[in-house]
């Protein structure tokens, strides 16, 4: 059922790509290349995690022709209290429908409980491990901070007679859990914390799910990592970018864990940036806390970002793995935004999923001249015309079909192009229809709509030439199946759940789902029963695999369609491509003639969907015409720029910043591939508006921000980059200069006032830029025309 082969994909080159490229090219590790993916089994498996299978498996296979290429499968399973058989399954089923195959590479890190023992053993011998009495928080104390050294503790010299002694005891279960933990002996001042003594080894008296009861000590993540990936000679180690502190315990362990010729291939750790995706949680405590909570359906609720709800949902797996394939391996950490997630689902569910109508929000429609008991069968293609397939079914034409309430309107705005009072429409597939007359109920509820068909118009024209601007999706109210539809929107209502004050579940949006009783074409029951299909008009959507039955059918939405009367084509009746076609040349031709003339209009390039969105931006919004413009002609821009407005809401100094520094920015670089989000270009935007900082501070921060990524505001303390508007402070600094330029002060005394400019100059110089220019330049006029 997976769709298409995983070992024909291949990445774009990525910096751990050259990595191995050239490893490859010195013979480093031979022509091996091993790879592993170490999920820890407590917990199903989320969208983040498939950007590392992606990632470690594409590896297997995009180097097979080149390389001996294997990649693992190990669960790293070193902690009993979270860990569960259920989740090693999950976990399995979620790697092999993604279309990958670890052959007989499948490991767990609890077999190795022995050498990892044995290993400390070895490390106390050598004087490089010690057991430790102190408490946890003792331990934490005794550390110190990023700015004081640690402190040693009282027992880090032990003689290795009595550590050996206390180590098998601890593994005998002479202790309770927390008396005593292996420590390794590195430095305790070291500048890196994570080197201060880090834990090899812990006391926790619980069960593990593979072991039993056999081991009381479990080793610490730091420590059993890289010996994990030494005794399977594993090559290239890749893990997420948090973990870069954590390569030097990687390191050291090699080094003194191991002897030269117990290390065939001696593996190396390289770190690559998280998948994080807006509007949802992606760590599996949260996830479980989500489920335990029953605040979703399971850990297949479609709405989740895990692997088995994005399945159920009905997610191809090719999507996923285009998806973490086009986003990218890098080393800068940023939020990729649902919208190119839900770009790959189109883009791969344009050209495989059959087109099919439903009506998700019925209206009755009665034809008045058409018969009750008369059917035209109408032999409709299941696809668009620019895809090459030519499959058809019939499609029941009757006296009563539904439409979506939606594309009725009794008083309709100029440019709406639906059913309303008078109007002529196109039927999708069948004839050109009139309404004529509106049925309501007691309450005034438009009930029915009853009018007529041209007959003469069957074939999707009308022998006069007339063509209706408006083409609707119908189904009989006869033949037609009632079915019902979930739609899901985003689980959260903010982009960043977990980054809030407070918890996280407070966000959860309450109209995630929304349940419809639709009607479904009577052809979309002969499809198969896994089948993805697009309801023409609304999205992509497929059969609940749970709860789906072909009497009672329930069916997923898997995305819906970009917009439904905007950038996508996919369903439209050639009259209508034929007036947006034509639409599109008359654009083309007055752009042409306006940049003849010298002058062009940015908004003439924006289609329909971006045209609303200029709108707003100069509506609403409030934005020029020229940054409106810029903005809404850009998918991703317009995003970033809506998510920046919700961290600081200042429409125009934001865009301002867009069209006048990102941009330019932009020029040599994607959007995604910038190390900073919305967030942080927000945080940048508001210490210029609110003058914290002057524009040239501002510069600098933005260099900073592109260069490395961070929060402007700490930025801002570190530099010193605050803004000197104190204007006792400021007077000082203009004395000083004025003091120590005695030769210009009485040039400008004397009329040469250009050299203010000179003046300006040396107080900026003086304040590295933190001088609020207007007053300083006040400042110094009045000193310098006062002290004549
Ligand atoms: P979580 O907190 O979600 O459980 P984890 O990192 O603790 O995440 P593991 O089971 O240890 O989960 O992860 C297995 C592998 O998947 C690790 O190599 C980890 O770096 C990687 N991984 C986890 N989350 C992401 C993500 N968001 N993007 C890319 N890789 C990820
Ligand atoms: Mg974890």
């Amino acid at each position: 059922m997976s769709t298409s082969d995983p070992s024909t994909e291949h990445s774009r080159d990525n910096f751990i790509y050259d990595i191995i490229d050239e490893d490859l090219e010195e013979g480093t590790y031979g022509d091996r290349v091993v790879t592993r993916f170490p999920p820890e089994p407590n917990g199903y498996l989320h969208i983040g995690h498939a950007k590392s299978i992606v990632l470690n498996f594409g590896i297997k296979h995009d180097y097979a022709d080149r390389a001996d290429t294997q990649c693992h499968l190990r669960f790293d399973d070193t902690n009993p209290k979270t860990e569960s058989p259920e989740y090693v399954e999950s976990i399995k089923d979620a790697v092999q429908w993604l279309g990958y195959d670890w052959e007989e590479h499948e490991y767990y890190a609890s077999d190795y409980f022995e050498q990892f023992y044995r290993y400390a053993v070895k490390l106390i011998k050598q004087g490089d491990a010690y057991v430790d009495s102190l408490s946890e928080e003792e331990i934490r104390e005794y550390r110190g901070t990023v700015d004081e050294p640690g402190t040693p503790s009282p027992y880090r010299d032990r003689s290795v007679e009595e550590n050996l002694d206390l180590f098998r005891r601890m593994k005998a279960g002479a202790f309770d859990d927390g008396e005593h933990v292996l420590r390794a002996k590195i430095d305790m001042s070291s500048p890196h914390m994570i080197m201060r003594d880090p834990l090899l080894f812990r006391i926790m008296h619980a069960s593990h799910y593979r072991r039993g009861d056999e081991w009381c000590i479990y080793p610490m993540y730091d420590y059993a990592h890289p010996l994990e990936d030494a005794i399977e000679d594993i090559t290239h180690s890749l893990c997420t970018l948090e973990f870069d502190n954590n390569r030097r315990v990687y390191d050291w362990v090699m080094e003194h864990c191991l002897e030269d010729d117990d290390i065939p291939s001696r593996p190396r750790q390289y770190e690559f940036n998280r998948l994080n995706l807006g509007y949802t949680v992606m760590s599996k405590t949260k996830l479980r806390h989500l489920i335990e909570e029953d605040l979703v359906g399971g850990w297949d609720d479609p709405r989740l970002p895990t692997i088995s709800g994005l399945r159920r949902r009905g997610v191809p797996p090719s999507a996923i793995r285009a998806f973490c394939r086009k986003v990218g391996v890098t080393r800068s950490q940023s939020r990729v935004q649902i919208g190119h997630f839900e770009h790959a689902l189109r883009d791969d569910l344009n050209p495989t999923a059959p087109r099919v109508m439903a009506v998700l929000d019925p209206l009755k429609v009665t034809v008045t001249n058409w018969d009750e008991d008369e059917v035209d069968w109408i032999d409709a293609n299941h696809w668009p015309r620019d895809i090459d397939k030519d499959e058809t079914r019939p499609v029941p034409f009757t006296r009563e079909f539904y439409i979506e309430r939606d594309d009725f309107r009794e008083d309709p705005p100029e440019d709406f192009i639906r059913l309303a009072p008078g109007r002529e429409v196109r039927l999708r597939h069948a004839y050109f229809f009139t309404c004529e007359e509106v049925v309501r109920d007691a309450d005034g509820t438009v009930t029915e709509l009853r009018g007529t068909i041209d007959p003469d118009t069957r074939s999707g024209t009308a022998p006069d030439g007339r063509s209706p601007d408006g083409t609707l999706h119908w189904v009989s109210a006869t033949h037609g199946i009632p079915f019902e539809a979930r739609l899901y929107d985003r689980l959260f209502e903010v982009p960043d759940p977990d980054a809030r004050e407070d918890h996280f579940t407070e966000f959860l949006n309450p109209n995630s789902l929304d349940i419809r009783q639709g009607i479904l074409e009577p052809a979309a029951q002969e499809l198969d029963a896994d089948e993805r299909v697009q309801f023409e008009r609304q999205g992509y959507f497929w059969p609940d695999p749970e709860d789906s039955r072909p009497d009672a059918l329930v069916y997923n939405q898997i995305v819906p369609l970009r917009d439904t009367w905007g950038e996508d084509e996919d369903g439209l009746s050639e009259a209508e491509l034929e007036r947006r076609r034509r639409e599109k040349e008359q654009r083309k031709e007055k752009q042409r003639r306006r940049s003849l003339e010298g002058k062009t209009d940015p908004v003439e390039y924006l289609d329909d969907h971006q045209r609303d969105r200029f709108d707003r931006y100069s509506g609403p919004v409030g934005l020029s015409r020229d940054d409106a413009a810029a903005i809404a002609g850009d998918d991703t821009l317009a995003t970033f720029f809506d998510e920046a407005r919700d961290h600081y809401d200042a429409p125009e100094p934001l865009a301002n910043w867009i069209v006048n520094v990102l941009l330019g920015a932009l020029k040599t670089r994607t959007l995604e591939d910038l190390p900073f989000g919305p967030d942080a270009f927000a945080a940048l935007v508001r210490l210029v508006d609110t003058d914290e900082i002057t524009s040239r501070g501002a510069d600098e921060v933005f260099d900073v921000l592109l260069e490395d990524g961070g929060a402007p505001g700490a930025i801002v303390e570190e530099r010193g980059l605050r803004q000197v508007d104190d204007t006792e402070a400021l007077a000082d600094v203009i004395a000083d200069v004025i003091a120590d330029h005695p030769d210009e002060a009485a040039r400008y005394r004397d009329g040469k006032e250009g050299l203010i400019g000179f003046f300006m100059g040396q107080v900026m110089q003086a304040t590295s830029g933190s001088a609020n220019p207007e007053l300083a330049r006040e400042l110094l006029r009045k000193e310098l025309e006062g002290s004549a």
